[in-house]
């Protein structure tokens, strides 16, 4: 695997699996042919405490057309304003990735109904014995309350 540089969004939300705090990442970075998406679980690092956090995350990384499960060692570098730089070493990826950081899901955490920001709740994690990492996002709506 040949290490690159890359741009792309990662998604942070405060997590727990089990009693164990951490944060959910979903991370969409790189071009096609060296584009990385994946979903990991970081146990003990906040989700507003990135900047220069260490930690070895576990979850699915789609890399080169490959879904791989496993390890991932993430090294923060500045995390600030809404941006920051990664670098992420392990299963199925060798990258340095700048992003732009969001506190919400992917999908947008707004109301299907009303278009609302929803109230988003601590994102419940589990990781299969099998590999990989299942992470369930919720949130309620305020204004219109589904
Ligand atoms: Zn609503």
């Amino acid at each position: 695997m040949t290490w690159t540089q890359i741009t792309g969004t990662i998604s942070a939300l405060p997590a727990r699996r089990g009693e164990e705090p951490g944060t959910y990442l979903w991370i969409d970075a790189g071009d096609l042919g060296e584009q990385v998406v994946a979903e990991l679980f970081l146990p003990a690092v906040p989700a507003d405490s990135l900047d220069c956090a260490l930690g070895v995350a576990i979850g699915t990384v789609r890399s080169y057309g490959d879904d791989r499960t496993g390890e991932v060692r993430l090294e923060f570098g500045r995390v600030r304003d809404g941006r920051g730089v990664v670098s992420a070493r392990g299963s199925g990826v060798d990258s340095d990735i700048v992003f732009a950081l969001s506190h919400h899901p992917p999908d947008g955490g707004y109301c299907p109904h009303c278009g609302s920001e929803l109230a988003l709740e601590v994102v419940k994690v589990i990781t299969p014995p099998d590999g990989g990492v299942i992470g369930m996002p919720a949130g309620r709506c305020t204004r219109c309350g589904s």
